[in-house]
């Protein structure tokens, strides 16, 4: 088995990334904040299967944390990282310092409109921007062809895809399919704050997603009686603090009506401390609406 190279500089990233493409080696990128589980390696596979080298960054990017989320609590396991991804055959993991990201100085950031507002844009303020900063840094280090990001986190990806066309960024974002724990919990680094007792709770997320589903193939085409159902069985759960339940167009993100076309239902709940998001597509046939 080829060996993992650890880097921790844009220059060694950059050169590295030089030689592949001399090589004529196509390049994708799996941007993490580390503390990796089957979902993050999900995107490595997919990665290996598009690309013919593929670069894992891991980062716990300051800018995308807001006053009250704890970046220090955030789990930092890069030796079984490193492990992770040795065994599944990644080329190569960048993992920089603070600094070598955000040099002494640094005052520039990126700003998406749109979809980037609604749900962990009002939640959240000021993430988007620190993700899109750091992706659009990432991206200009790299110079990867491809780009992998998780279907969990949905609105991320839209907003992602959103700069990317907006800025002529020449790298493709490529959209994965959620992991879920055998009960159906979404995989996430967030997973290990709960107790085993809220870890129980935290299946409601996944129940929401089933509730919609049966409705949507039962014909419910009605957004707010859907949001309406999966609140009340969300509410039903001890201790479960709802931040937003919400259909919106898959596209747009804006909120809809009625399921005439893609739309995503998506949840963002707190468990004890813990948030959880998660999402599911509702794909209508046209003749069904
Ligand atoms: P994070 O380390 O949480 O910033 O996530 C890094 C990437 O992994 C993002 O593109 C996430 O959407 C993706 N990801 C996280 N959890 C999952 C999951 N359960 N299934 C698929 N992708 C995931």
């Amino acid at each position: 088995m080829a060996t993992t190279q650890l880097i921790h500089t844009v220059a060694e990233l950059r050169q590295a990334v030089a030689e592949l493409h001399r090589q004529d080696k196509t390049v994708g990128l799996v941007p993490t904040m580390g503390a990796l589980h089957e979902g993050h390696l999900s995107l490595v596979h997919a990665c290996q299967a598009k690309c013919d080298a593929t670069i894992v960054t891991i980062f716990v990017n300051p800018t995308q944390f807001g006053p009250g989320e704890d970046i220090d609590k955030y789990p930092r396991t890069l030796e079984a990282d490193m492990e992770q991804l040795t065994t599944a055959g990644v080329d190569l993991v960048f993992a920089p310092a603070g600094e070598e990201v955000y040099r002494e100085g640094h005052v520039t950031y990126v700003e998406v409109g749109g979809v980037a507002e609604p749900l962990e844009g009002v939640c959240r303020p000021g993430h988007f921007r620190g993700v899109v900063t750091v992706v659009l840094k990432l991206l200009n280090m790299a110079g990867a062809d491809k780009a992998f990001f998780g279907q969990k986190d949905y609105q991320q990806l839209a907003v992602l895809r959103q700069m990317v066309r907006d800025l002529d960024v020449p790298t493709r974002i490529e959209m994965c399919p959620t992991v879920r724990e055998k009960d159906g919990l979404a995989m996430s680094s967030r997973n290990r704050y709960l107790s085993p007792e809220a870890r129980q709770r935290a299946l409601i997320l996944f129940k929401g997603l089933e509730l919609a589903m049966r409705l949507f193939d039962e014909g419910c085409r009605d957004a707010h009686e859907m949001v309406r159902e999966v609140t009340r069985l969300v509410e039903s759960v001890e201790d479960a603090r709802i931040d937003y339940v919400a259909i919106v167009d898959a596209e747009t993100l804006a909120p809809i009506e009625r399921i005439s076309r893609p739309v995503v239902l998506a949840l963002a709940v707190k468990i004890e401390d813990t948030r959880l998001i998660d999402n599911c597509l509702l794909y209508p046939m046209p003749d069904q609406d």
